[in-house]
């Protein structure tokens, strides 16, 4: 999961009319609507009208498996609007039989019909997935531990009352994902042992597949290749070349980059345990080895 720029709901909404100024008053219309109908309900949706203002933010990478996607001038193709609570209706996760080696010791939440239809159009319960994670994954699920909040409830009152297992990395109400999830080598694992950040880790972990989907692995198997090298460049003897190779280091852990908190992960892994780093550098070069 990405690091998400940390945004007030004002500042995230000056970007929203800096892109469409009138987006705000027709998605509150849309929205008022829902409420007065009790569900979500219509024919063609506007949110993919404010779609770049979340590319922009999350540096064209999918909000959840940190895969850079296509920029503006691929249009936006490639990029879903995902509503972090679902919009129409709440399905039931994990679907046993989709899902048969899920199991859990904790509750996952009861589904219902009509979802958070009045959050259809908050900014604030958007972000800009893949579709490998969107369309394929996320769909109308969001587990949580407990009972779901009342509706029409606003996000930051449905955060105090609700707990989403989920992670959501989205400005100032959501979560900071390097508090839950780090990396061993290209597995994402949780930071911590038990307790609700483990379930929130391991489940968010598990429901966007971070750990079994080969696009993944590659993406942070190539970082880790490259990182790794640029590292023992720091110990050129040319001088020339060791601050090239720490300007490369910032930009390969920085936001804009690819599979960054493994990156990070990896970096801080190869100065407390240079071994163990090695070893994690020969299995990735084996990985990405052709098999014929
Ligand atoms: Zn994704």
């Amino acid at each position: 999961m990405i690091r998400y720029a940390v945004l007030s709901k004002a500042e995230l909404e000056a970007r929203v009319d800096a892109v469409d100024a009138g987006w705000r008053t027709r998605a509150a219309g849309r929205r008022d609507a829902f409420i007065a109908a009790g569900k979500f309900n219509e024919e063609s949706s506007i949110w993919s009208d404010v779609k770049t203002v979340f590319m922009d933010l999350q540096y064209d990478k999918c909000v959840f498996c940190e895969r850079v996607l296509g920029g503006k001038l691929a249009r936006k193709s490639e990029h879903d609007v995902e509503h972090f609570r679902p919009k129409g209706r709440v399905m039931n996760w994990p679907y046993p039989s989709r899902m048969p080696k899920l199991i859990y010791t904790f509750s996952t939440g009861l589904p219902n019909s009509t979802g958070y239809y009045w959050l259809a159009y908050d900014v604030e319960n958007y972000a800009c997935a893949c579709k490998g994670c969107n369309s394929d994954r996320k769909r109308d699920y969001f587990p949580i531990l407990g009972p779901r909040g009342a509706a029409v409830a606003a996000i930051a009152a449905l955060n105090a009352s609700e707990i989403p297992l989920l992670l959501f990395p989205h400005g100032s109400l959501g979560d900071d994902p390097q508090d839950y999830i780090t990396f061993e080598g290209v597995i994402a694992k949780p930071l911590h042992q038990a307790g609700l950040p483990q379930q929130r880790a391991q489940v968010t972990i598990d429901f966007f597949s971070l750990n079994d989907r080969e696009e993944l692995l590659a993406d942070r198997a190539r970082v880790i290749r490259e990182l790794f090298k640029t590292i023992r460049l720091t110990d050129d003897p040319d001088p020339q070349m060791q601050a090239a190779a720490r300007r490369d280091i910032d930009t390969i852990i920085s936001n804009v980059s690819p599979q960054a908190a493994c990156a990070r992960a990896y970096l801080s892994l190869a100065k407390s345990d240079p071994q163990k780093a090695w070893e994690i550098y020969l299995d990735v070069q084996r990985y990405l080895k052709p098999s014929n």
